[in-house]
């Protein structure tokens, strides 16, 4: 549908082209790089929280370790082996080791039977402590005692945090005497504040924003850092964390899903393990910000390169599209008649040139065969116009000789009949009448018998000839059939037509030709009266004179009856 209404033109469906062709390539390849980008991300940020959380469970480790030695190099305190437990010199080393490490909230020293012989700022001296975790196991040897709250301490330290319970972390350590028997126990209480410093300083800087937090929990699988956690958390189990490499982001309870990577805080070789894991995750929306980000600057960067193709693919087609539209316009230049108008000589392309070329050869013919095609139509109209005229000559000449007596020269019948019409109708109008002469050659069959046809033609144009020569320019001679003739004397009446009739048969008479001699002839005169309904009354009253005249002899004029001899 939407191709009907992309312009048919060579460059924008070439652009066109070229772009569904760029997408076609780029879309996969930018769903292919923004995948690719995306695991690496991710992985890179798992790395990343992974080192967070080794790095806060090493510190842990070491920590921890460190405590504990420090705790064994004092039950190594010669003084201890030998003097009694409730020197005042022994309780100013404890208060000296408790001021070394700001988290230790009580050191002190219970002899064999667990009674406290002596502690800082003398707090539980002389408490019994033989049922105490510490104390029983620091009898056997060097002991970490995991996270508990405080019970006989709680009421005589200061609280930092009032709402919550001390709690603490225990050190203990046998301390032997010169025979090698245990003399004591020597116990370090360390504040839980000490896991939050440690943690703190492990933190990234920008945690908070970035949405990471820092976990650790018990051999059990609860959290123990930090104190207070929301009620709907549940940490996701070992089990999980230590398969979370293969899901990408996994839950914990709440709306959220977070990347998350775990490690095991050691606990001293020495001692009973403790099992520990510190937990690190990061909510899954910080994570895929950046990976949201990335993947805008992947689709920003192939649809740049998109455009840019297809902007170029524009160009190319525009480049090779302007030459053939160039050709095209002179082309129609040419067609429309123009002049002086020549193809471009040069071409980029050898098909162009080609092209151009050909256009050039086959212009040029065309306007070769438009001249030869001009000047022959102009040979052609001259010829036309000649032959035109010629026709129109011999269409007049024929007329002429349609209208005339081929023999006598005279007019002929259809000629004659016209005539008496124009006449009759010229009369019709002005009352002014004419008269008709009606001349029949007398005895002229025997013309023929005699003398041959030929004679009898001769005699004939002569008779023809004598009635011209007579009558008036403005009368009328014609050919009526065979050996009669008719004459129209307009503007005459019958007595001045009378006497014209006369003097044409007196000249014939008295004309002799050639072998027959002398000729005589009948003529009948009529005048046109305003009671004829047509023409032909008067040459039919006409020819019954000549009969009359034929009648009475020949050699006669006659008009109504009577002859002109009785006019004379
Ligand atoms: P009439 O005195 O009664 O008129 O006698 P006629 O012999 O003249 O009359 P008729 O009508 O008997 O004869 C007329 C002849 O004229 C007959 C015909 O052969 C001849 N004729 C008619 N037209 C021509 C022509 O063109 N040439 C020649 N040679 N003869 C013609
Ligand atoms: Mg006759
Ligand atoms: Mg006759």
């Amino acid at each position: 549908m939407f191709l009907r209404f992309v312009p048919r033109t060579f460059r924008v469906q070439m652009a066109l082209l070229f772009g569904v062709i760029s997408l076609f390539i780029s879309l996969p390849a930018y769903f292919y790089i923004s995948n690719q980008h995306k695991a690496q991300l991710i992985e890179y940020k798992r790395e990343t929280l992974k080192g967070v959380t080794n790095a806060a469970a090493t510190i842990l480790t070491e920590s921890l370790a460190e405590r504990h030695r420090e705790i064994v190099l004092l039950t190594q305190t010669p003084s201890y082996q030998k003097s009694d437990f409730r020197m005042a010199d022994v309780r100013a080393s404890l208060e000296r080791v408790k001021q070394s490490y700001a988290h230790y909230s009580w050191i002190g020293i219970a002899n064999a039977e667990g009674l406290v012989q002596s502690a800082t700022s003398s707090h539980l001296e002389g408490a019994d402590v033989s049922k105490r975790p510490w104390f029983q196991e620091g009898l056997k040897g060097p002991f970490v005692g995991d996270l508990h709250e405080a019970l006989l301490l709680a009421k005589l330290l200061p609280n930092p945090s009032p709402n919550q319970p001390i709690r603490f972390i225990d050190f203990s350590a046998p301390i032997f005497d010169a025979s090698g028997r245990v003399k004591g126990v020597l116990a370090a209480h360390a504040h839980w504040q000490w896991a939050g410093s440690l943690v703190g300083t492990m933190a990234p800087i920008h945690a908070q924003r970035d949405g990471i937090d820092l976990f650790i929990l018990n051999h059990k699988g609860e959290v123990i850092y930090p104190e207070k956690i929301p009620e709907k958390l549940r940490v996701p189990s070992l089990d999980t964390l230590s398969n979370s490499a293969d899901k990408k982001f996994v839950s914990w309870g709440e709306d959220k899903l977070y990347l998350t990577t775990s490690a095991a805080v050691k606990t001293p070789a020495s001692v009973k393990s403790l099992g520990w894991q510190v937990v690190v995750r990061q909510v899954d929306t910080s994570v895929l910000t950046e990976v949201k980000n990335l993947e805008r600057v992947n689709l920003f960067t192939m649809l740049t390169s998109s455009i840019a193709f297809l902007f170029l693919a524009w160009i190319v087609a525009n480049r090779i599209s302007r030459p053939v539209e160039d050709l095209t316009r002179t082309a129609r230049r040419i067609e429309s008649g123009e002049k002086e108008v020549g193809f471009a000589e040069k071409f980029w392309a050898r098909e162009l040139q080609r092209l151009s070329d050909a256009l050039r050869g086959m212009s040029n013919t065309l306007i070769q065969q438009r001249e030869a095609l001009a000047q022959s139509n102009q040979e052609l109209e001259a010829k036309v116009s000649a032959r035109t005229a010629e026709l129109q000559e011999l269409n007049i000449t024929l007329e002429q000789l349609a209208r005339t007596d081929a023999l006598t020269g005279l007019a002929n019948r259809m000629h004659t009949n016209e005539r008496l019409a124009e006449e009759f109708a010229r009369f019709k109008r002005s009352k002014i009448p004419y008269c008709i002469l009606m001349l029949d050659v007398d005895f002229f069959k025997r013309v023929n018998d005699i003398y041959g046809h030929g004679v009898g033609d001769e005699v004939l144009k002569h008779v023809a000839s004598i009635l011209s020569a007579t009558v008036r320019k403005t009368d009328f001679v014609g050919r009526h059939g065979g050996e009669e003739f008719l004459s129209i004397l307009p503007m005459t009446d019958s007595s001045a037509a009378m006497v014209v009739a006369e003097k044409i048969r007196n000249t014939i008479e008295s004309t002799p030709i050639g072998p027959v001699g002398n000729l005589t002839v009948s003529i009948g005169v009529q005048e046109v009266t305003v009671n004829d309904i047509n023409e032909d009354v008067a040459v039919t009253r006409a020819d019954e004179c000549m009969y009359q005249a034929k009648k009475s002899g020949r050699n006669k004029v006659i008009s109504n009856g009577r002859h002109v001899a009785l006019l004379s």
